[in-house]
């Protein structure tokens, strides 16, 4: 992307139809991605690929993702689909080696969002930089830390800040991974009404029959998009097993959600 070129998620007309970036959890294989992303280039319904190559697992011993060597893979994927790529970033280190592969979107993980010290490191890192950055909502339900991060990347000059909602997390059985509170992404909505807001209906239901509802969800409460993850075989993810899909099966998905009112 050249230095003042918007991306298509800040430059949207009212009836643009929602944007969504779609890949798998994590990077796994140089083929899990390639097949992955061809797979969703495909289907024609996405505007953008994603894929986690630092994992910020609960509890050490999990896969923690392939690291850097990930990056070639998905800027394969790039040149093969023409689809911009989206990574997660949770240190000044992630940002420069995102930036030097091209990485053409960033985002700010659950984990990293409540951390003022790593918003800001990110946000020095990012100086100068015209990349587009989407803040996902902290893990508590506390809207002056997502607010501040937003404001955290702005001061260092960045133009193109987006927002996220992948809900909250609350301790006890729920019908969700996160609880949506869907009064939290409105009063967002309200009070930073030119950032362009997205839905994770992955993280929110944590598995596959609920999506399309939280999907349908957002897009009734006037989200700009979604972010789904997607992998070639779901059951064999090395993360997030449970809530991710095929492909052909967010397609299928897609073609549901009704998002013209
Ligand atoms: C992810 O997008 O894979 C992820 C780790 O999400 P979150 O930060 O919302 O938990
Ligand atoms: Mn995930």
């Amino acid at each position: 992307m050249t230095p003042t070129m918007k991306s298509a998620l800040f430059n949207r007309e009212p009836n643009d139809k929602p944007y969504l970036i779609s890949g798998p959890c994590s990077a796994e294989t140089e083929e899990q991605v390639l097949d992955t992303c061809q797979r969703l280039a495909a289907t024609g319904k996405v505007q953008a690929l994603r894929a986690g190559i630092w994992k910020p697992r609960t509890k050490p011993g999990l896969f923690e993702g392939v690291g850097t060597k990930g990056l070639p893979w998905l800027k394969r994927a790039s040149e093969l689909t023409g689809l911009p790529i989206a990574v997660e970033v949770a240190t000044a280190k992630h940002v420069e080696d995102c930036l030097a592969f091209g990485v053409d979107i960033l985002w700010v993980g659950a984990r990293t969002t409540g951390n003022p010290f790593s918003v800001q490191e990110i946000a020095n890192a990012l100086r100068g930089v015209n990349v587009p950055v989407l803040v996902k909502n902290p893990i508590h339900p506390e809207l002056e830390l997502w607010i501040g991060a937003v404001e955290r990347l702005q001061k260092a000059g960045l133009e193109q800040v987006g927002l996220i909602h992948r809900g909250f997390s609350s301790y006890g059985n729920t019908d969700f991974r996160n609880a949506p509170m869907w009064h939290l992404p409105i009063e967002m909505r309200r009070r930073l009404p030119e950032l362009p807001l997205l839905c994770d209906p992955s993280h929110i239901c944590g598995r596959r029959d609920t999506l399309a509802a939280v999907a349908q969800q957002a897009l009734n409460l006037g989200f700009d998009g979604t972010m789904i993850e997607s992998h070639q075989n779901p059951d064999a993810a090395w993360s997030d097993a449970k809530q991710q899909i095929t492909p052909e099966v967010l397609r299928d998905l897609i073609e549901g959600l009704v998002w013209r009112h």
